[in-house]
């Protein structure tokens, strides 16, 4: 796919391995890849290392979703955006590269970004998902935001943290 032709990305959030290994036949009837955006510290047990090695060995993307899915703003407000992600970020990033799984992608838990985190985020990651905001050009809209629309038939079913998500990403500016 070159650089300007259209396309769906879709993205699943948090931490539902179980749910997404569950899929991966569909996954592989349709020829469909995905970007597994996950929290390492979301649940209470340890996670599936052999799930997630499942994941990305289908032929797709795991990105970091944080360690515990705190709210960005007011974690830099309290301290910094360099402790975000030393704290929350980069634990997440070394656990992948435990499993010789390279991370290049971060998506902001609750969507919760700013300019601050862009900027900052942005030289350690080529690809950065947050909140796709209805109205572009609102302050700390995404340059390529479009709305990212619920999947009606999934909502309230096993894949509640399933997002539709239409070119929702910043690319990096590196
Ligand atoms: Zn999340």
């Amino acid at each position: 796919m070159g650089d300007m032709d259209p396309g769906v990305a879709l993205t699943f959030d948090d931490a539902s391995l179980d749910k997404w290994v569950n899929l991966l036949p569909l996954f592989q009837k349709y020829n469909v890849r995905a970007t597994f955006f996950i929290c390492t510290g979301c649940t209470d047990s340890p996670l599936d290392r052999s799930k997630i090695l499942a994941l990305s060995d289908a032929g797709n993307e795991i990105g970091s979703h944080s360690v515990h899915h705190l709210h960005l703003s007011q974690y830099i407000t309290d301290h910094s955006i360099h402790d975000y992600y030393t704290n929350e970020i980069l634990p997440s990033v070394q656990y992948f590269d435990s499993l010789n799984i390279p991370v290049t992608s971060f998506a902001y838990p609750y969507g919760d970004q700013n300019s601050q985190s862009d900027n900052f985020l942005s030289k350690y990651f080529q690809k950065i998902r947050g909140i796709c905001l209805l109205d572009p050009s609102e302050d700390g809209a995404f340059l390529l935001a479009i709305p990212r629309i619920p999947n009606p038939h999934m909502i309230g079913r096993f894949l509640f943290h399933c997002w539709i998500q239409f070119a929702g990403i910043q690319f990096s500016k590196i």
